[in-house]
């Protein structure tokens, strides 16, 4: 089938086409900065992906398209042919993704109207992770916040979360459904996960994209009184949201968000970008630790998105952290640069650690197909 896989931004698209009976990507792009360019607004983005289409694809024609949603909120745990009731469904789950979900809905209805008749499927970023058990997503606080805010852990990045789980139990020669591990997504955005039996069990991101891991800019777990404080001393909940969001992690503690320079940095002897990957390696392994004991026993460790799939140094800084749970790398294979996926732990380390490189639109377009498949 071919199928476009559209990632909608508040102020940017990013589209791409494949071919899921070959596994190929036809056509990709990104229109940015929508709004306040010559493109006003997302149905105009979407012109411009037409007149490319146009192009590339001569007389075939599209058979679907696949979005990528942020916010399935409790209801989506699969998923989803849309349709005007699921487009409503998803727009009412705005206030828990206020930068994202909107912008989703704005794709999904520009598309309805360009083409009405293209089945359109959604899928969600937290949907792997509506398995948690309850007692991985409540947190301490009054029920009623839960009830009248929906205030739970969500999770994010479940569609790399569980497209790598998928492939890591191939590479283990295993059925999906067998796989007992932990997944760790280290792009911009970090999370990791613990995978039970195929599912997921647990997640460090939580309401919102925010908590957990040390990411390029956000500051992953922090003591919420923090906020008390600040507020306290004049911060508004806007500067407090660009604070924690856009000012800190990586970028707040060496001033670049990029894994990469603060790696470079720390090399020439910068002791802010030494100490601030520490930081995050030392959280990293903590929460391996804890999604250790989560899944009981995990049966690999994996590593994926950009600095999970390159930064060597990194990895190694890690999981020189876990030699009580018998975890080892093998020098050569973790610094061997490769796109395939692969194991880089030792011989006689406890469980495989292996580098398993995502594709977030690979999996959107398999879902798309499927359901589109089904519903035929
Ligand atoms: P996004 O969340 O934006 O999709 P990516 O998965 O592309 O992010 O990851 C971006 C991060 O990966 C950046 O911090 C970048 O520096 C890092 N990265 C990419 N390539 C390398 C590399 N060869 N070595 C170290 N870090 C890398």
């Amino acid at each position: 089938m071919l199928i476009l896989i559209i990632n909608s931004g508040s102020s940017s698209l990013k589209y791409q086409v494949r071919d899921t009976s070959q596994d190929s990507v036809l056509t990709e792009g990104l229109i940015e900065r929508i709004g306040e360019s010559e493109v006003a607004d997302h149905a105009q983005a979407l012109d411009q992906v037409e007149q490319e289409l146009g192009r590339i694809l001569g007389d075939q024609t599209l058979d679907a398209v696949g979005h990528r949603v942020v916010h399935g909120g409790e209801r989506f745990g699969e998923p989803v042919l849309v349709n005007n009731e699921i487009t409503r469904a998803i727009e009412r789950l705005n206030p828990l993704a206020p930068l994202h979900n909107p912008a989703n809905v704005l794709g999904i209805r520009a598309i309805t109207r360009k083409w009405p008749n293209l089945p359109q499927v959604a899928v969600f970023d937290t949907a792997f992770h509506k398995t948690m058990p309850e007692h991985a997503w409540r947190y301490a606080i009054p029920d009623e916040l839960y009830r009248k805010y929906g205030i739970r852990r969500y999770g994010f990045h479940g569609t790399s979360h569980e497209y790598v789980s998928r492939q890591a139990a191939k590479l283990l020669g295993i059925g999906a459904g067998d796989f007992n591990g932990i997944v760790a997504h280290l792009g911009n955005g970090a999370s990791i996960t613990a995978v039970s039996g195929g599912k997921s069990i647990d997640t460090s991101m939580g309401f919102t994209p925010l908590e957990g891991l040390v990411m390029g800019t956000r500051s992953g777990d922090i003591d919420p009184s923090i906020l008390l404080f600040l507020a306290r001393e004049g911060y508004s909940t806007e500067d407090l949201d660009q604070l924690l969001n856009r000012n800190s992690g990586l970028k707040g503690m060496t001033g670049t968000n990029d894994m990469r320079s603060t790696q470079e940095a720390a090399d020439d002897g910068d002791e802010q970008a030494a100490i601030a990957l520490k930081v995050a390696a030392y959280r990293l392994a903590k929460y391996i630790g804890a999604y250790h004991v989560a899944v009981n026993g995990a049966q690999a460790l994996v590593f994926t998105a950009g600095i999970g799939e390159n930064a060597w140094q990194f990895r190694e800084s890690v999981v020189e952290q876990l030699g009580v749970l018998g975890i080892s790398l093998d020098d050569a294979a973790n610094r061997k640069k490769s796109s395939d996926p692969r194991e880089i732990s030792t011989e006689g380390s406890s469980i495989p650690v292996l580098v398993i490189p995502t594709d977030e639109e690979a999996a959107i377009a398999e879902a798309t197909a499927a359901v589109v498949q089904n519903h035929q």
